[in-house]
């Protein structure tokens, strides 16, 4: 069984975002464990972590594992965290996912991926994200993202994150009662999370992981 846990801690307090010291960051704090960080690029490229070594940091923005022991982690700051396992055979993935790589069905890609692994019945976590109350962006955007999905207030357009992961989650077969979301906006949440949109580019990045052995983060144990 795939075991999570979500909290909100800061633990880029003294670091940079950059996928390298967030690895570094994650190691000290896991040690002995196998930590995939991506270079994200907003791109549909899934990468399997068994074609790469540990400590390698792929061009990607989305990766899969047939050993649910290995760390997969994506960082965001407004974009989607989506988090996704495979109860049978323990196939994990975490993928980002912001408008450019929904635009191009990330989602539904990284699904695709790990079905060709083997998974089955999967599951999926959608967390914290710019919602559709604050992610305002043009027609143009609006309709790359999802022709369907758009929200429209006052004559602007909102993209609801969240309910497109789901729809093209739905679309790969995934049961509703297996999309979780949490629907927080990190816009919003100034207290708990980073915003790139609210605080701008040197803002720091939220972090998703899913996997390894055991988790014993300082006031934090789970088993
Ligand atoms: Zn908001």
């Amino acid at each position: 069984m795939v075991k999570g846990v979500f909290c909100t801690r800061d633990i880029t307090q003294g670091t940079k975002s950059s996928p390298g010291a967030i690895a570094s960051t994650l190691k000290d704090m896991v040690p002995g464990q196998d930590i995939y960080v991506l270079n994200q690029m907003h791109s549909d490229r899934i990468i399997n972590a068994e074609d790469i070594a540990v400590g390698q940091i792929p061009d990607a923005d989305g990766i899969v594992s047939s050993d649910p022991n290995k760390i997969l982690c994506v960082r965001t700051a407004d974009c989607l965290p989506v988090l996704a396992w495979g109860s049978n055979k323990k196939i994990i993935a975490a993928i980002h996912a912001g408008w450019r790589g929904l635009s191009k069905g990330i989602v539904t890609k990284g699904i695709e991926v790990m079905k060709s692994l083997g998974a089955k019945n999967i599951e999926i976590f959608l967390g914290p994200a710019i919602g559709p109350c604050c992610f305002e962006v043009n027609y143009c955007v609006g309709k790359k993202v999802s022709p369907i999905l758009n929200r429209c207030r006052n004559g602007s357009y909102y993209i609801d994150l969240w309910e497109v992961a789901a729809h093209q989650a739905h679309l790969s077969g995934i049961p509703s009662y297996k999309i979780h979301t949490l629907k927080i906006c990190t816009s919003c949440y100034k207290k708990m999370f980073f915003s790139y949109r609210r605080d701008g580019p040197s803002t720091g990045r939220n972090i998703s992981v899913i996997g390894g052995k055991s988790w014993l983060l300082p006031g934090l144990q789970v088993g």
